[in-house]
């Protein structure tokens, strides 16, 4: 175990707020013991950052210097990907084939958005009349608020710290209680790649109080966060008062849908991995499974075989598929969406329950669960569970299907198993999600944007056009032939 200092305003310090733990969800062992920051730290870090983003020692970096340091960030992260790996693991629980692919992802978006950086291009817009050059420039937004919740952090703080900096703003981030470790990493391996103090500050501290200065403070000029959906509508108010942009990734709610003629073995791999990777702990775990009946049977038998073969166990084992929960609370939480199922009229196939292991006992582990016999009405199907919990739901023709898969307040993604091409694109068009995965499910590239639609989230990471989130337009009239003005011809 060790004591952490946090990151404020170019220096490390204990912080100002109260005592909190990061524990190895694994056996509750604690891994490191810290103070939140206080609303001081958040006053001193904002300023801070204020006038790190105006100083000309970073507004005058040209984009190629910028991009530099993202680039070395990037291989820093790149050099000391097992030991971040290894640190996630020990923070979240996740097993370590997660992490380490979460590692590959933060280096690959730092090195994304150095090279946006470099290619983003002002605009010319053609000529209305000849003695007249009309430019539009972007430029930083200035201090960035990035929000980020406790199931893929590395990824996702990475997602918000590196379009943000290559737009040329200062970014404070407020990581999730459980999960402190990875954003203060990310400082350290930001000051080694030479990032100007004050651009970076890492606050860690509860969401209500620091979260909320942060959030609520004048000169935060932009809310990116990720995180629960009743969160994140809490921030739109407060950037609605302030009359600055947001980008919300929210909560989801994702079908799978396996029609009539899809490949029965690919499709029950691929469902398997959609739900209970991570331990459902993704905001795009394919939760509902909607399957043509005639297929229902034989699928159903064939993903209660792979489930059983799955592993759960020490995440830092290999071979590990499934790690524990985040912690004893949210597996509670996750249990009583099981019982309220039953309670609702479902049927449970398997799972539903800690696992009986008495070497698992001291962790938040719970066992992938199938359940079936409820509607798409049902609790289980309308709210976000964020565990390993599947409900498998029949369907016969294409438009009841097409209405229950868009009946829900969610909107992120959606899978399609089947081996007619054409008519699973002419289905992906009709769903309202996000993203649609064909014969796939939760890969990712970062070329292209991420995001949800209706209550699953607002704007679009990831994308070379997402660095302009970050960033404002500026016009500039230059007169070529110069006169004051109309009045005087
Ligand atoms: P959460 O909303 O409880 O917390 C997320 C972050 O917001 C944390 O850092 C928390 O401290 C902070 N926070 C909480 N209240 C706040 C407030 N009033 N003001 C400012 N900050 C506040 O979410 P969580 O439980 O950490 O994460 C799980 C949720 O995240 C799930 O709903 C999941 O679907 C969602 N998620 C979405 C995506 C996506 O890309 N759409 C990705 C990952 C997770």
């Amino acid at each position: 175990m060790s004591e952490l200092n946090i990151f404020v305003a170019g220096e490390w310090r204990v912080g100002g707020g109260e005592e909190m733990l990061s524990t190895f969800p694994a056996d509750g062992s604690i891994n490191a013991r810290l103070h939140a920051a206080s609303l001081d730290d958040v006053e001193q870090a904002i300023s801070a950052a204020d006038q790190a983003w105006r100083a000309a020692s970073w507004r005058g970096l040209l984009p190629h210097q910028r991009a530099l340091i993202l680039a070395r960030a990037a291989d820093l992260i790149s050099q000391q990907q097992e030991e971040l790996a290894q640190l996630q693991t020990q923070d979240n629980g996740k097993p370590l084939a997660e992490t380490r692919g979460l590692v590959a992802s933060a280096a690959a978006t730092a090195r994304y958005f150095a090279a946006a950086c470099e290619v983003l291009e002002g605009e010319w817009p053609s000529n209305r009349q000849p003695a007249l050059l009309t430019l539009s420039q972007y430029q930083p937004l200035g201090v960035v608020a990035a929000i980020t919740p406790w199931n893929s952090p590395i990824a996702s703080e990475m997602q918000k710290i590196a379009p943000a900096l290559a737009a040329g703003n200062a970014v404070i981030v407020k990581p999730a209680e459980a999960t402190p470790l990875l954003a203060l990493r990310l400082a350290q391996i930001f000051e080694q790649a030479g990032l100007p103090r004050g651009l970076l500050s890492v606050l860690p501290g509860r969401g209500s109080v620091i979260g909320e200065a942060i959030a609520r403070h004048p000169l935060v000029r932009k809310l990116s966060f990720t995180g629960s959906t009743n969160t994140g509508r809490r921030l739109a108010h407060i950037a609605a008062d302030k009359l600055i942009p947001t980008s919300l990734e929210l909560g989801g709610k994702s079908a799978s849908i396996v029609l009539a003629d899809a490949d029965l073995e690919l499709a029950a791999r691929g469902i398997v991995y959609g739900i209970f990777s991570s331990a459902g702990q993704a905001c795009i775990a394919g939760s509902r499974l909607f399957v043509h009946r005639s297929l229902y049977q034989p699928l159903r038998q064939r993903i209660s075989e792979l489930s059983r073969q799955l592993r759960l166990g020490d995440p830092r084992q290999p071979g590990i598929h499934i790690g524990p929960l985040i912690n004893h609370a949210h597996r509670e939480r996750v249990q009583s969406y099981v019982q309220l199922a039953l309670a609702e009229g479902g049927h449970l196939l398997f799972g539903g329950e800690p696992p009986a292991a008495p070497a698992l006992s001291q962790g938040s582990y719970f066992q992938p669960t199938l359940l079936e016999g409820l509607s798409n009405q049902a609790r289980v199907c309308q709210e976000e569970i964020f565990g390993p919990v599947l409900v498998m739901l029949p369907f016969d023709d294409e438009a009841e299907l097409l209405t229950q898969v868009n009946d829900s307040l969610y909107g992120l993604a959606a899978g399609i198993w089947s081996q007619n091409l054409g008519h699973a694109m002419q289905l992906a068009e009709q769903l309202d999600v996000g993203t649609v995965w064909i014969n796939t499910y939760k890969v990712f590239s970062i070329a292209t944007p991420f995001g949800g639609f209706k209550q699953s989230g607002l704007g679009r990471e990831k994308g070379r056009d997402s660095i302009k989130a970050y960033m404002q337009q500026k016009s500039l009239y230059l007169a070529l032939n110069p006169h004051p003005n109309l009045w005087s011809d």
